[in-house]
């Protein structure tokens, strides 16, 4: 079989030393394609036809490294649940090595499942068809959705079964495409051992990759900090307003480059509840849908905390450095989230924005939702009918009892003032033009999670792609409201819903 060749960087191999293990993948006995993401590697410059076939499914295995490369396993270290492991790393992933995409930018391409690793501790290194099925599922959906993400380049099985609770689950590999790997647990890896220069080190790399035009300025490692948190303010906004529950929001699963990364117990929410939690590991709520605007702050004090001794010679100046920057966060979030609530609700920023008024308004309509327990994303979907002209199918969702009235009153009241001089002809075309924006930012289709776990079953106990492939075309387009893709906006029966529980994808 001729070997993929493709030429692949090793930055982070070279630049970094000490940073992490030279490490390969094992082989899989028989590596059979499930999943390739064609428009994922055509758009990082890969050969697509040469990977379609055999020699792909080897190559996506880790059986078959392209010449040169000199795969790792990175370091890293992360508070999970509020608790410090100071040594965690790639257990059970290694990274092949960088490509520079058609857009010029450095991408990783990693393995993930690929065996064990010296971070392995007592894990086995292995990962199973469905959850890996799951990372390409969410992933694509986000992405679909205009939300910063790792991707997923192809999942194949491996022909070995890996065993779980559930007992012997087909085992796969998937690999990762992301900006970089490096999370907030990668500085504090050094930071907890006191290596202040390998700290320097990593974050003179991280402005090289990320924050290219900071490289060499004074006051860049503040500014890193200022980055990280602009990155995750926007990107946490945008979890909600899609109602995306991360489920494990250590600081080892945050990124620096601000991309959504590790899906593992995500899901989206179904009826809206600031409380909702479906990862069985959480039993706490610690990663609850309405808590991750506050634990982007915590996990941002992690990173603020590791990077202290190079924010100023002084120890006081540093912390109200760093202080100024997490205190920002909170506004600096709220912003971001209005915006995009502004967006949903139909309004623009012009002379009739009020943002206190705003942000009430979507408070107001947030808050009708949870207390009629609606569904998040046909809530939001029927509004956008409501612009139209035609309230029916945002009633049909509430009760007689609970029909949002007065707060329709008041956003129409809000809505014609933005329109203020149109004729009556032209607050209907303005009414149009503003649901067809509306239904450019919320969705129709998500990832909701009796589809995905219909689909992963069908994927993993009777090998049957079928499901997989048909929810992926429909999470491809979340905008599209059509007759094909109706199966996949209806909202989970409320009993499934509440009896749902996602684990962790080892
Ligand atoms: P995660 O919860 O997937 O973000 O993983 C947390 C840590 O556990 C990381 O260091 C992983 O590499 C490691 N890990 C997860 N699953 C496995 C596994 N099956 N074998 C070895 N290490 C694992
Ligand atoms: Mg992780």
């Amino acid at each position: 079989m001729a070997a993929v060749s493709f030429a692949l960087d090793n930055s982070y191999a070279r630049d970094l030393e000490g940073f992490s293990v030279p490490w390969r993948p094992e082989a899989a006995p028989s590596p059979k394609s499930l999943f390739f993401n064609v428009p994922l590697a055509e758009e990082i410059g890969l050969d697509v036809a040469a990977l379609s076939g055999e020699a792909g499914a080897a190559f996506f295995a880790g059986n078959a490294l392209p010449e040169g490369a000199e795969p790792v396993a990175q370091a890293y270290a992360g508070h999970q649940f509020g608790g410090f492991s100071p040594q965690l790393g790639d257990g059970r992933a290694v990274l092949l090595g960088e490509v520079i995409d058609r857009a010029g930018q450095r991408r990783d391409i990693a393995l993930k499942g690929s065996g064990r690793t010296p971070f392995s501790r007592g894990g086995d290194g292995k990962a199973a068809v469905g959850p890996m099925l799951r990372e390409v599922l969410i992933g694509e959906a986000m992405h679909a959705l205009g939300i910063p993400t790792t991707r997923a380049l192809a999942v194949v099985a491996t022909g070995q079964p890996v065993l779980r609770e559930a007992g012997a689950l087909p085992g796969a590999v998937l690999t990762r495409v992301a900006a970089s790997h490096i999370r907030v647990g990668t500085f504090q890896f050094f930071a907890a051992r006191g290596d202040h220069a390998r700290v320097r080190q990593l974050a003179e790399y991280t402005i090289a990759r990320h924050d290219p035009d900071r490289v060499g300025t004074p006051g860049r490692f503040l500014g890193l900090l200022e980055r990280v948190a602009g990155r995750q303010a926007a990107l946490i906004a945008q979890w909600m307003n899609v109602g995306f529950i991360h489920g494990v929001m250590n600081t080892d699963n945050m990124t620096i480059s601000g991309e959504t990364i590790d899906y593992g117990p995500c899901a989206f929410v179904e009826a809206y509840d600031p409380k909702a939690v479906f990862s069985s590991i959480d039993s706490q709520g610690r990663y609850a849908f309405g808590n991750q605007p506050g634990i982007a702050r915590w996990n941002l004090a992690r990173l603020a905390e590791s990077l202290l001794p190079l924010l100023a010679d002084d120890e006081d100046q540093a912390m109200d450095r760093a202080m100024g920057v997490i205190d920002a966060f909170p506004a600096l979030y709220a912003c971001h989230l209005l915006s995009g609530q502004r967006a949903k609700l139909g309004l623009g920023v012009g002379q009739a924005a009020d943002d206190v008024a705003d942000a009430a308004l979507a408070d107001d309509w947030l808050a009708q939702l949870h207390a009629g327990r609606i569904d998040f994303t046909l809530a939001w979907r029927r509004l956008a009918d409501a612009a139209a002209g035609d309230d029916a199918p945002l009633r049909s969702l509430f009760t007689a009892a609970s029909a949002p009235d007065a707060w329709l009153a008041r956003w129409r009241e809000r809505c014609a003032r933005e329109d203020e001089g149109a004729s009556a002809n032209g607050n209907i075309a303005a009414g149009t033009a503003r649901a067809a924006r509306m239904r450019l930012v919320s969705p129709w289709a998500i990832a909701r999670n009796h589809r995905v776990e219909e689909a992963l079953t069908a994927a993993s106990d009777d090998e049957d792609l079928g499901p997989f492939e048909r929810l992926l075309e429909a999470l491809r387009h979340p905008y599209d409201e059509t007759a094909d893709n109706a199966r996949y906006a209806e909202p989970a029966p409320a009993d499934v819903t509440a009896g749902y529980r996602t684990f962790c994808g080892t």
